[in-house]
């Protein structure tokens, strides 16, 4: 059985002290979730959300990003011992954003994850398709291109700890949701190609999560779907909304 595991990633928004006042509306309400919960917080309010968190055994704290090298002349970047220093857990790799934004390649993508598991850091990775790609009918082409790549060198047992967001790019941040067919139909998809790649045990043990939209109103019909264990956040992750998507878990 998987456990689900919700969480919210916050991008480019709050201030640290934004950040405490918008956690502590949240805590009691993710301390009594029957799932893991995360908060994937910009670099600045880690050390501030961390020492909010003391304690509660089922939430934990995940950037948004990490460099593939473990220090060095990379002006402006963050390692995984910076951030596993700081008691983060989680690390949301190859999100669309960054994709587009700065560049991302799978190869770096891969970098990283390597990097993040050999540090002790779980990888949040991110795939999805553009609705181009969708229209084209190659979603799921192009979704195995992407996991291929970003689990090349991994071993099953590394693999194991993975969780992977399907995030259909045309979803992020546009308030139209894939159904829970449409978002279930990929996520079985997705853990074919990992039980392609690493056979049964690893499939059945991987989790992945819908991304995408993902609030209120639709998480419960997402979350009951068989293959989606878990959602990955942005804008309902801001506010009291949060809890009632953590609390719509059930088991
Ligand atoms: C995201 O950025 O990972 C995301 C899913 O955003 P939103 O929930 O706002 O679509």
């Amino acid at each position: 059985m998987r456990k689900k595991i919700i969480a919210g990633n916050w991008k480019m928004n709050m201030t640290p002290s934004e950040a405490v006042n918008l956690v502590n509306l949240l805590k009691d309400g993710c301390e009594n979730a029957l799932c893991d919960v995360v908060f994937c917080v910009p670099f600045v309010d880690i050390a501030a959300v961390t020492k909010e968190f003391e304690g509660c055994k089922n939430i934990a704290v995940g950037a948004q990003n990490m460099h593939f090298e473990n220090n060095g002349a990379y002006t402006g970047e963050v390692s995984a011992d910076m951030l596993k220093e700081l008691g983060v857990k989680y690390v949301i790799l190859g999100h669309s954003e960054r994709r587009e934004y700065f560049g991302e390649t799978d190869h770096m993508v891969n970098k990283k994850m390597k990097q993040a598991l050999k540090r002790g850091l779980i990888p949040i990775v991110c795939v999805g398709e553009s609705l181009e790609m969708k229209d084209e009918g190659i979603t799921i082409d192009h979704i195995a291109i992407q996991i291929k790549r970003a689990f090349k060198k991994i071993d099953a047992d590394d693999a194991k700890k993975v969780i992977i967001a399907y995030e259909p790019i045309w979803a992020i941040g546009t308030g139209r949701t894939a159904s829970a067919y449409q978002a279930e139909e990929v996520c079985a998809g997705i853990r074919a190609i990992i039980n392609d790649i690493y056979g049964d045990e690893t499939a059945e043990a991987i989790r992945i999560q819908y991304g995408g939209s993902m609030n209120a109103e639709n998480c419960e019909s997402l979350l009951a779907m068989p293959d989606i264990d878990g959602g990955l956040i942005g804008g309902a992750s801001l506010k009291a909304d949060f809890n009632l998507i953590t609390g719509c878990v059930k088991e």
